[in-house]
């Protein structure tokens, strides 16, 4: 229906944060949103849209990865202590500085999925709007 959604080399869109990628509807709150990157964007989704997106997209280069909730959550803890060792260390020189670099990715993504889209919305819609 809409898989062929355009994937534009654009990075985060100003306009109409809060409305699903895939299905083109608003998000209501927190409990439905997903916010998904690849590469440089960071696009939100409807929960239930994004496992759609990913049995369309599983083909294609470049698959959209989770970045809130708690599999996110996780990566970022662990990818946050990483580039701090590797930044405060010379385990591996001018590598780990690198890799500190590499790591600190997707913690910036997590901070920019936060003040995009996240902090605009409420934690929970008891009765949401269909
Ligand atoms: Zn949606």
């Amino acid at each position: 229906m809409f898989a062929d959604e355009k994937i534009s080399s654009s990075g985060v869109d100003d306009v109409n944060t809060n409305i699903c990628r895939y299905c083109y509807k608003e998000i209501q709150d927190r409990d439905e949103l997903i916010t998904a990157s690849s590469w440089f964007r960071v696009r939100p989704y409807h929960y239930r849209c994004f496992e759609l997106l990913e049995q369309d997209t599983r083909t294609i280069a470049g698959a959209w990865t989770p970045v809130n909730g708690r599999t996110g959550l996780v990566t970022v803890v662990l990818m946050g202590i990483l580039s701090v060792v590797m930044f405060t260390t010379d385990i591996l020189g001018g590598i780990g500085d690198l890799i500190g670099v590499l790591s600190l990715y997707p913690v910036v993504l997590r901070i920019l999925s936060y003040f995009i889209y996240e902090m605009r919305l409420p934690k929970y819609v008891e009765n949401k709007r269909r």
